[in-house]
């Protein structure tokens, strides 16, 4: 059977969750067994995430295959259970720079190039590509921003020509405010934004409604006879208890078997097992046995989507481990200032995530410090293994001003350095030591080896610092432990203090935790600092 497509489009506004809507419609149709693979497009003139501020764009998120993608993938494969592709991932960039390339080529010789047809018809190309190379049973399009904004609008009138050639189910998802003092919904806002979608020659199939409280039968009638259609096709989006609940929540006004119908598939049984499952975790995520505290030490935690797949990461464990997490995020720049906030020193568990440039370092290294010599739990990712590195030099090892020459260029001790191989590279993009890596764990007793139950593991890696080989045998000799080296044995992967519990890891192993399958090691730092409260 040919592939099937959707298309999610958002109007009126950014931030309506468009991401978890169309996790959760790929989350449903997994339910019934279908192969469905998300798509996303942006409207951004950059290739790819890789070179955007986290603190502007959130996440950079990071996939085996090296691609440096939007941080909607996470989602896709938080929710899909499944390692997806960076092909998946279609920018404005990658759009523009193929077609100025086979212009340059001459493959259109004598013609002008424009949106239309040239730009619209590389875009149904790379799409049917892509069914035709993973044959899915459903493609789901994800279409960034807003209907209404320039940058996405070529890709909305591809996708419109698209659907006179292929089986494609628009979806719209909108927003519906309510007047605190009336407490009416009101509908306005989404008939416009309808009307746009209108314009632009595309009938959705389905209205999908962001609201702050239960959509009311009036609201969904009202709608109903705007859009002209049935009112069961006006879903209720309004808040639930975790967003993992939403691909439930949709299920349960019947729109799985709607858009089932409307795709032209053949309904089948739905696994019971899996979908029990999740709705088992999204249980123990609203109403755990117990809870903990988890102290983030970050410098991008203004902006909490900065750390997505940490927090999410979290969200998994606790969920396994039927425990609810409190985290508590702390502005590494304060604790230089001001010094260890009662929020830290009297928190479960300690997360120093990934980072780039110094600010803020020094706070991160007077955490570690603190986790160390108090005992508290401690998982450093990437950055915070070489914090920990840096720390340990220093406090222990008696490496006076030890650092990264991330930061210090010119310190004495370089115990994170740059490989030889990195020193001459130019160009930014997709140039970091990147995508899944396999690493060998050294020693059975060690955290990681007990963790993750294997002696190689497969995580992902963004990152052009490295552990400095030189300082291995002293800061060993010292106590610092190394459980974990890339498979040839050349580079560091895993650091542990001798006692306690604290590890730190090269890689982002929050970027391969997935709510049915959460990654061992926040399962192990999760699972500590409970047993302890306990
Ligand atoms: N800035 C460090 C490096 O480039 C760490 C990067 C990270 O935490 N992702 O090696």
């Amino acid at each position: 059977m040919p592939t099937k497509y959707i298309v999610v489009l958002g109007s009126l506004m950014s931030g309506l969750g468009k991401g978890v809507v169309t996790s959760s419609i790929i989350k449903m149709l997994d339910f019934y067994g279908y192969s469905v693979l998300p798509v996303k497009f942006d409207g951004y003139l950059n290739y790819d995430c890789g070179t955007m501020n986290p603190y502007r764009h959130g996440e950079v998120f990071v996939l085996d295959d090296k691609s440096e993608v939007d941080m909607d993938f996470g989602m896709y494969e938080r929710f899909l259970n499944k390692n997806i592709t960076g092909d998946l991932s279609i920018t404005g960039g990658k759009l523009f720079s193929s077609v100025i390339a086979k212009e340059r080529k001459g493959d259109y010789l004598g013609e002008d190039i424009q949106i239309i047809p040239h730009l619209t018809d590389e875009i149904h190309k790379r799409i049917e590509a892509l069914a035709a190379k993973k044959k899915p049973d459903v493609l789901v399009i994800e279409v960034g921003g807003t209907v209404g904004d320039i940058e996405n609008s070529y890709f909305i009138e591809s996708m419109r020509q698209f659907s006179l050639k292929h089986d494609v189910v628009f979806i719209n998802l909108t927003y519906v405010p309510s007047l605190e003092v009336v407490g009416e919904q009101k509908t306005k806002p989404a008939q416009i934004g309808f009307r746009m979608l209108l314009q632009s020659g595309i009938l959705p199939k389905f209205i999908i409604c962001r609201t702050d409280s239960k959509l009311q039968e009036k609201t969904r009638e009202k709608l109903a006879m705007f859009a002209s259609l049935d009112k069961e096709r006006i879903i209720d989006d309004s808040n639930v208890g975790t967003l993992y609940e939403l691909p439930l929540h949709l299920m349960s006004q019947n729109f799985d078997k709607l858009l089932i119908k409307d795709l032209g598939l053949r309904l089948r049984k739905k696994d019971s097992a899996k979908y029990q499952l999740w709705k088992e975790k999204t249980n123990k995520v609203k109403n755990p046995k117990s809870r903990i505290s988890v102290a983030v030490v970050g410098k991008y935690v203004g902006l909490k989507d900065s750390y997505a797949s940490v927090k999410e990461a979290l969200v998994h464990a606790g969920a396994q481990e039927n425990v609810g997490i409190d985290i508590r995020w702390i502005e590494s720049d304060d604790i230089e200032k001001k010094g260890i906030p009662e929020e830290l020193s009297t928190a479960d568990a300690l997360i120093v995530p990934g980072g780039f440039g110094k600010r803020g370092t020094e706070g991160m290294i007077s955490a570690i410090k603190f986790a160390r010599e108090n005992d508290v739990p401690f998982l450093g990712i990437c950055l915070g293994m070489q914090l920990m590195v840096v720390e340990y030099a220093r406090n222990v090892a008696k490496l006076k001003n030890a650092d990264s020459s991330e930061f210090n260029p010119n310190t004495k001790y370089k115990v994170i350095d740059i490989l030889e191989s990195q020193k001459d590279i130019e160009l930014k993009g997709g140039t970091m030591r990147l995508g899944s890596w396999r690493c060998r764990l050294t020693n059975k007793d060690s955290i990681a080896y007990k963790l993750y139950g294997e002696e190689y593991v497969d995580e992902r890696h963004r990152h052009r610092y490295e552990f400095n080989g030189k300082y291995k045998k002293i800061l060993e000799n010292n106590g610092l432990r190394i459980t974990g080296v890339t498979k040839n044995g050349s580079l560091v992967e895993f650091t542990e203090w001798s006692g306690g519990f604290g590890i730190g890891t090269q890689a982002h192993p929050e970027l391969k935790s997935r709510f049915e399958n959460a990654a061992p090691l926040f399962v192990g730092l999760v699972k500590e600092a409970k047993s302890r409260k306990e």
